[in-house]
């Protein structure tokens, strides 16, 4: 049913814009700082943000607050929405965004940023803005994308981008020392979200989902994760805030360990928000989960 609604939506709209073909000379003039954007995973929100800073360019998700991605599925709100987008910036992966390939087929490419485009991916993992490299790739996309709507502000956008890039540095060689010296490198995850950052700080990453935390192990899967936990000597299962913790808490309490959160930052809670918490705060705080997990040292 939904579906069918969307694909009405969809055809209309796409009458609308054939009919005023011209349409999209009535947007703002070049020199206009009033772009909107709509982005779908918070990190892309949050990295515009920080770029566009105090110019009254709107920034939103389409994904709510608390919402799971894997999951989303946008309303024909949110695809009206994304018709008056300047910009629409994007995962890109179908592993994430199923629902992409027919919301885009209706959107110039000109107000499309597909971030797996500029990201180093591993496959059709789509969670790779876990690894700092590729969020430092996908702001001088965004920059770039931004200074060629509103070229007025072109410098600012370029300095903004400068100082998140130093801030994602900082963190990534923050990881890279502190993960250095660690008593264990193995880590069990609720789903296979994790393996951009393990590769990036040496971690070897056993998930017992998939890459969608709906894809539910089967028990011989259960069976060899408890294994290897007692063998390992593993002493944390880690869990994530968005996903249900059931499986990986059942696990925890045959192999006789602790759960700890280590967050996937796939989006964030009411709860987070309302604390000011955002992906670098949360990148920290995985770190204090990965060093208790991993026995570190440092
Ligand atoms: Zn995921």
């Amino acid at each position: 049913m939904k579906t069918r609604l969307i694909a009405s939506i969809l055809a209309s709209v796409i009458l609308l814009s054939a009919c005023g073909a011209d349409k999209t000379s009535d947007k703002p003039s070049i020199t206009s700082s009033k772009i909107t954007v709509v982005t779908t995973l918070s990190i892309f929100q949050e990295i515009t943000k920080k770029i566009v800073h105090t110019t009254p360019t709107t920034v939103e998700s389409i994904i709510p607050s608390g919402a799971e991605p894997h999951d989303f599925e946008p309303t024909p709100q949110n695809i009206l929405a994304l018709k008056d987008a300047d910009l629409f910036i994007y995962n890109g992966l179908t592993s994430i965004e199923p629902w992409l390939t027919k919301t885009l087929s209706f959107l110039p490419s000109t107000a499309q940023l597909n971030i797996s485009k500029v990201a180093t991916l591993r496959e059709n993992d789509p969670h790779y803005w876990l690894d700092p490299e590729n969020d430092i790739r996908a702001v001088d996309a965004i920059q770039k994308a931004l200074s060629e709507k509103d070229p007025a502000n072109k410098v600012m956008y370029e300095k903004n981008a400068q100082n998140l890039k130093t801030e994602l540095r900082l963190l990534d060689m923050t990881y890279a020392t502190q993960l250095k010296t660690c008593e264990i490198r193995t880590i069990v995850t609720a789903h296979d979200a994790y393996n951009y950052l393990a590769k990036r700080y040496n971690i070897e990453m056993h998930a017992i989902a998939g890459l969608s935390p709906e894809s539910e192990p089967d028990a011989k899967t259960i069976a060899a994760i408890i294994k290897l936990v007692k063998e390992k000597q593993i002493p944390y299962i880690l869990f994530e805030t968005l996903a249900s913790p059931k499986i990986a808490e059942t696990i925890a309490e045959e192999a006789g360990v602790q759960t700890l959160v280590l967050n996937p930052i796939e989006g964030l809670t009411e709860e987070e928000k309302a604390a000011g918490k955002n992906f670098m705060s949360l990148m920290e705080e995985n770190l204090t989960v990965l060093k208790k997990a991993m026995k570190c040292t440092m």
